[in-house]
């Protein structure tokens, strides 16, 4: 049993919703000859009533019901009615899901007034662009293969295996498999499939954090991770009434990333909120009661943490397994090159699975976790596969951003050289930044609180790698020196 494509797109994230609108306006494929797979699922329902779904009736769920168990039957070689019966139960638990804005997950779904649900956040509306929803696909002639699982790859053979048992082959495969999250049992400690713990990668995800935080209101949450996902869903469990501890080994948030001096601007306004910090320590268990759900959260230092529900977010590793051994490596990534192309020149990497080379940091390798890098490559992609001597080698400026309560912060470049800081780092609507700068250039920015403008300006000092004759008069001007250049 198999189906055969002239493209492939192999995961349904944000990376293969913005390769999909670069096909469609570029045209370069007939009907039938562009598809996206997809294991991406969604619980029914979602995490308020008429929540998640783009499907509310009775007679919408028993068509799906039917649809879903149809398709997967037919797929799937099984002998008795019995496994028809259980796949068609599987596939009315889960509903199949088009490409969406994954950072929605963390900000507009978390919000206990007037949340976020699709179909709102489906690609490719979070660069101001269209929505695409699956009619839009229908229209287009891409073929969604949603709610299956890749479970392996041939790239010799161009082919893909799918959990159904069918055979996937393509001309030309953009892989992008993003990521996944990582798991505390992956650092020794077991229990975190507890029903009050939860991760943050997926709909599904995103709807067991709702659920939980419904039924936590006033109660007490530990966050474990003080990273992106750490930061922003702590702020959403205040919004939701929730009291927080923070929990991270670093000296301060986002560690990566920020400064001492912006980590604790944060901090503190995080404490005034209401968040409890635990700094420089892990977990090392969790305490159950009778029915399993965690209750406290045990420090490697022996405190107990009393815990209502506890959320995790602790990194990510790239979904590169299936390609292991058949494509060349680096950064935990797949190994590109400026037109996103891997070692094997049909097949094309793009968003979080990709490890490509940034023209402004001298071509050094760099895989980024970000949307703004998802967005871009992906359209690179396509561009380079369906117009390769028009497409130049991708130019990338890594850009980052984060929005919590009424913050909200962008960050360019390279966070390597000497900081300089600028700017009120005391007020509650602050306006502060900072520059990076090696060898007497800008090498990166940052700034909470700016505006379109500002953010403009920093983007290009950092691209044009301005160069810095005087470091205090940098500090002095802060982010006029960008505004004036
Ligand atoms: P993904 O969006 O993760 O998509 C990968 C897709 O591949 C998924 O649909 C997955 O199910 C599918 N897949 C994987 N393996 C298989 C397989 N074997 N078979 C079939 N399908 C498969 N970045 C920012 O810059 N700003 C933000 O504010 C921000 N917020 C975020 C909030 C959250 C909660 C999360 C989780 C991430 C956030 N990010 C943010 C990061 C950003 O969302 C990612 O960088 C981006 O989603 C990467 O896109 P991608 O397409 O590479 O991967
Ligand atoms: P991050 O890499 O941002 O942060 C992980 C955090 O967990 C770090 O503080 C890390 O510390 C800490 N950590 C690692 N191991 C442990 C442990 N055993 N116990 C406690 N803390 C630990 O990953 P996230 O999980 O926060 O985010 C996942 C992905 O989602 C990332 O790709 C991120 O880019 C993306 N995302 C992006 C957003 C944005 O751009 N605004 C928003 C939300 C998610 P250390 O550094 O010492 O390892």
């Amino acid at each position: 049993m198999g189906r055969a494509f002239v493209y492939v797109v192999l995961g349904g994230g944000v990376a293969a919703g913005y390769a999909a609108l670069e096909f469609a306006r570029r045209g370069g494929y007939s009907r039938g000859e562009l598809c996206i797979i997809s294991e991406e699922a969604m619980s029914k329902g979602g995490g308020k009533p008429g929540g998640a779904g783009e499907l509310k009736t009775n007679r919408d769920d028993m068509l799906l019901f039917f649809a879903c168990g149809t398709i997967i039957t037919q797929f799937m070689p099984c002998d008795s009615i019995i496994e028809r019966v259980f796949l068609l139960m599987i596939s009315f638990v889960s509903c199949q899901v088009a490409p969406y804005e994954r950072p929605a997950l963390s900000k507009g779904y978390l919000l206990p007034e007037d949340p976020s649900r699709l179909p709102k956040f489906h690609t490719c509306v979070g660069a101001n662009d269209e929505l695409l929803t699956t009619k839009w696909y229908k229209e287009q002639g891409i073929e969604l293969v949603l709610g299956t699982r890749v479970i392996s790859a041939d790239v010799r053979r161009k082919t893909l295996l799918t959990a159904t048992g069918e055979t996937i082959s393509y001309k030309t495969l953009i892989i992008a498999t993003g990521a996944r999250a990582l798991k505390l049992e992956e650092f020794g400690i077991s229990g975190s499939d507890a029903a009050n713990i939860c991760y943050l990668r997926n709909l599904e995800d995103a709807d067991k954090l709702v659920n939980a935080m419904s039924s936590c209101s006033g109660g007490n949450a530990v966050v474990i991770g003080g990273g992106y996902i750490g930061m922003e869903c702590a702020a959403a469990l205040v919004t939701n009434k929730i009291k927080v501890t923070m929990v991270f080994p670093e000296k301060h948030c986002m560690g990566r990333l920020f400064t001492e001096k912006i980590a604790d601007y944060y901090e503190s306004y995080y404490t005034l909120k209401g968040v409890t910090f635990t700094k420089g320590t892990v977990l090392t268990s969790f305490e159950k009661d009778s029915t399993g759900k965690v209750t406290s959260v045990i420090l490697r230092d022996g405190n107990h943490l009393p815990a209502d529900m506890v959320v995790v977010g602790i990194g990510i590793r790239a979904n590169t397994s299936l390609f292991e051994g058949q494509l060349l490596m680096e950064k935990g990534g797949i190994k590109v090159n400026g037109q996103m192309q891997t070692s094997d020149s049909s097949v094309y990497a793009v968003g979080d699975v990709a490890a490509f080379p940034i023209k402004l940091f001298d071509g050094d390798i760099r895989r980024l976790e970000h949307v703004d890098s998802a967005r871009r490559t992906a359209r690179h992609a396509v561009a380079a596969i369906l117009e390769p001597s028009k497409t130049r080698d991708v130019d990338y400026l890594p850009f980052f951003y984060s929005r919590v309560f009424t913050l909200s912060w962008q960050f360019y470049g390279d966070n390597v050289g000497e900081v300089i800081h600028y700017g009120d780092f005391t007020s509650n609507s602050p306006r502060f930044g900072a520059y990076w700068v090696s060898k007497g250039q800008i090498t990166g920015a940052f700034l909470e609180g700016g505006n379109r403008d500002d953010y403009e300006a920093l983007s290009m000092v950092v691209r044009r790698k301005t160069k810095v004759l005087d470091m205090p008069e940098l500090e002095r001007q802060g982010l006029a020196f960008a505004i004036q250049e």
